[in-house]
């Protein structure tokens, strides 16, 4: 289950993105997270061209920044002609200070604050995805208050269940995103937007989960969603221009996993939606897709080199490595399964099944449980795929770990996006009374 530009060379390392990775380890140390740049524009370039093929282009592929951000990360897919969706004051500032257009940004978030919301019309976003009627007072105010209008998605529960964690699923009724379909929910706020001052109200938005393998739920959701645009237009006589569907297609974690391709993805739902059009004579909508996993996730890899390697006999063999859920909280957050490889000793056979720790002190602290690889020793150099999305993005500075580098490698060249953290870094903000 190896990623696509992952081999093993003539000196039985792993190749990553054309670099030796055991090469790129000793320059520039562990825990390290890499990244094939090629891969990622791939990936971009899919989403596009998929839209192209399936949906006359009509749309926008806006990346779901939340996976993985980073200046270089906005640069790339600015470059790759992707929109961008963002979720707090701090990815709008990155996202800004990238050069990124303004205009084809979507600020979401549940309870955005007035900082956040002034910040977003200050620059200028393409759209803000109001997530409660408080958000659309506050809009409302603010922008009236900065002579300018607000052009506005809301955000929709459609009431689908998507296979994937708890914590994960969204689209359900019972969340804390967005309006119900209930008559005081999206209804009442679109009434409520079509009145107010500073408020252009430009169509409707959904997300029903992240890691989804099974595409099947995205067809429904994209009927609840025409026939929400079918009703507003009879009440309020109105057309809405944009319909987006959020993100949420799953990568492979485990050989087990079978995501859809992206271009199946993109191509069920756009017949999913261009049936529903057909269906209420609605003139096409504008289609936004927000995907973060799919974009970045099997194009990442952590590396980290074996420490202790401890065998309770009869029990298990925990090898520690030198990160963990400082780096990556998935595991212990919801369970998330990975896999991992020997990246010095590539092509020796997977033999003995261990279990892989971080080092915080936390029991819990366990990168992926019993996995079968070749014999390990201290100073091995464990490759563990698919941490593109939601791993540099969610690390946290537990025990006062300092968070690894961001390296991007590209058909042979190497280039570090974001540095290592420091143990200075780490008191910056202390104060000392
Ligand atoms: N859009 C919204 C509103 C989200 O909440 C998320 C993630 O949770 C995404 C897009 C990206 O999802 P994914 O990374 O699964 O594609």
């Amino acid at each position: 289950m190896l990623p696509k530009t992952m081999r093993i060379n003539n000196k039985n390392h792993l190749e990553f993105g054309g670099c030796d990775l055991v090469e790129i380890a000793e320059k520039y140390g562990t825990p390290l997270y890499v990244m094939d740049e090629s891969m990622i524009r791939e990936n971009c370039r899919s989403y596009l061209q998929a839209l192209k093929s399936h949906y006359q282009g009509k749309g926008e592929i806006a990346y779901a920044a939340k996976a993985f951000l980073t200046l270089a990360m906005a640069r790339l897919v600015q470059e790759e002609g992707l929109g961008m969706d963002v979720v707090s004051g701090g990815e709008l500032f990155c996202a800004l200070k990238a050069g990124f257009d303004p205009s084809r940004l979507f600020f979401h978030g549940n309870n955005k604050s007035k900082e956040e919301l002034i910040s977003g019309l200050k620059a200028g976003v393409g759209r803000f995805v109001v997530d409660s009627f408080s958000e659309l007072d506050a809009l409302s105010v603010l922008a009236q208050e900065m002579k300018t209008t607000a052009h506005i998605l809301l955000r929709v529960k459609p009431g689908i269940e998507a296979h994937t964690h708890e914590y994960i699923k969204t689209g359900q009724e019972d969340s804390k995103f967005g309006f119900g379909l209930e008559r005081d929910g999206v209804l009442a706020a679109v009434k409520k937007a079509l009145t107010m001052k500073g408020i252009a109200l430009k169509g409707l938005h959904c997300h029903i989960g992240s890691q989804i393998l099974d595409p099947t739920p995205f067809a429904p959701t994209a009927a609840i969603m025409m026939e929400l645009l079918q009703r507003i237009r009879e009440v309020f006589g109105i057309v809405l221009e944009d319909l987006d569907l959020g993100g949420g297609m799953g990568i492979r974690y485990e050989k087990e996993d079978e995501p859809v391709p992206i271009k199946e993805f993109v191509a069920l739902v756009s017949q999913a939606v261009q049936q529903e059009a057909k269906k209420y004579n609605y003139p096409l909508p504008r289609l936004i897709l927000e995907p973060g996993r799919s974009i970045v996730g099997e194009a990442g890899i952590t590396l980290y080199r074996v420490g202790v390697i401890k065998n309770i006999p009869g029990i298990r063999k925990y090898v520690s490595v030198d990160g963990g859920m400082m780096d990556n909280i998935r595991p212990a957050l919801y369970r998330a399964k990975y896999s991992a490889v020997l990246a010095n000793r590539a092509r020796e056979e997977a033999t003995e099944v261990v279990t892989i720790a971080g080092k915080a002190c936390e029991s819990g602290d366990i990168l992926i449980k019993d996995i079968a690889l070749p014999p390990l020793k201290e100073g091995d150099l464990l490759a563990v795929l698919s941490t593109g999305g939601y791993n540099h993005a969610m690390a946290s500075n537990y025990n006062l770990n300092p968070r690894p580098p961001v390296v991007f490698l590209k058909e042979g060249d190497d280039n570090l996006v974001v540095r290592r953290e420091t143990y200075e870094d780490l008191i910056r903000r202390d104060i000392m009374p």
